[in-house]
């Protein structure tokens, strides 16, 4: 086990939120290294006074080729997972790495299986939205969200049972979905998106509430931009191209705290050791201000790139610039400094 900062590669895939990470290494004193695709590395090579090595492959799944991991063991590297790594390089693969990887693989195992995820939430005691079977009647609005659905593309919202089974009997005659049972239908719920970005640091035993986003989603963002007879019927895909800073009423953060720890609670009963670093809640706020959750990501999320400088909260913990990709190297630090690599790393 590297003992020191100066012994440790601090290292990421070329995507997602890898300036951040890449940055906040920087800002801790480590060396840095970017695995980036050989179409992407002129754009990367920009920052090269925030990168010390490239390692460039074709394809993302190159990460768990041996020319790979063993250039990352012989540097020290540790390996700071984002939302492409699941997308990209695939569970398996990130699941049989061996070079350490900062954060909890099985949290990330979880999150990659919608009705896993979910019942972790509502066992949690967080409020999560309904769910209902396609042998009982529902009221509408509902969400039909798909297996395999990246960034919400093939969700569909509907207005009640018979739309649901109707759309769902096409999918399946059209071969694009096995059987209508694989679908997952939620209550839509109506309110204002809100996303959480949270820290939980087993070094320091405290959770942090490090910032918060809104999405900007095509096309369901630009649906007010057309005459509302020309938006009918259109569906609403979910295509995250960006992301908007958000500060919640003080009121709200009690609560949003509250749901943070009880997913830190449950994370480490149900899925030992739990949560490690970042994580986040993504939920909709109704108008009597209740707070429902929707999904968890169990590692960095993109929304975070809005706070390269720190944000609104992350200055109340730190009172210094602390991005969410300087807080992880942080941790980092901290577990050397302390001898507790292994608590951080999973
Ligand atoms: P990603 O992997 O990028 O997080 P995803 O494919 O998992 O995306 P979600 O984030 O679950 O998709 O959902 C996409 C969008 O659909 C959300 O941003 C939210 O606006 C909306 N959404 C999801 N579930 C609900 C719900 N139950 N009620 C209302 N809106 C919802």
């Amino acid at each position: 086990m590297p003992k020191e900062t100066g012994d440790v590669v601090i290292a990421t895939l070329g995507s997602h939120s890898a300036l951040q990470i890449m940055h906040g290494a920087k800002r801790e004193g480590f060396k840095t290294l970017l695995v980036v695709r050989r179409d992407r590395l002129e754009f990367y090579r920009e920052f090269s006074h925030l990168i010390d090595y490239f390692i460039e492959v074709d394809e993302w799944r190159e990460l768990c080729s041996s020319r790979v991991t063993d250039r990352l063991m012989e540097l020290n590297a540790i390996l700071v997972p984002h939302g492409s790594f699941i997308e990209y390089v695939g569970l398996d693969c990130l699941l049989e790495l061996e070079v350490p990887i900062f954060g909890s693989r099985r949290l990330m195992q979880v999150e990659s299986n919608i009705r896993e995820k979910m019942s972790l939430l509502r066992e949690a005691g967080i409020p999560t939205p309904r769910e209902y079977s396609l042998d009982e009647e529902f009221p509408g609005p509902v969400i039909v969200k798909l297996p395999g659905a990246k960034g919400g593309r093939g969700y569909f919202i509907a207005r009640d049972r018979r739309e649901v089974l109707a759309r769902l009997g096409d999918l399946v005659r059209k071969g694009l979905l096995e059987d209508e049972s694989e679908a997952l239908v939620q209550e839509f719920i109506v309110g204002t998106p809100a996303y959480y970005h949270f820290f939980y640091s087993p070094i320091m035993g405290r959770l942090e509430l490090m910032g918060m986003d809104i999405r900007y989603e095509s096309i369901v963002d630009g649906l007010r931009r057309l005459p509302p007879e020309l938006a009918e019927g259109l569906d609403p895909s979910f295509v995250v191209v960006g992301n908007i800073p958000l500060v919640l009423r003080e009121s709200l953060l009690y609560k949003v705290m509250e749901y943070g720890r009880r997913f830190v609670e449950k994370a480490r009963e149900k899925t030992p050791p739990g949560a490690i670093g970042p994580f986040s809640l993504e939920s909709i706020i109704r108008d009597d201000l209740s707070i429902v959750v929707f999904e968890f990501s169990g590692r960095i999320v993109a929304g975070t790139n809005l706070y390269m400088n720190g944000s609104p909260y992350s200055t109340l913990y730190w009172n210094e610039p602390m991005s969410m990709g300087r807080r992880i190297a942080r941790e980092i630090r901290l577990a050397l400094d302390t001898g507790r690599l292994e608590d951080i790393i999973a």
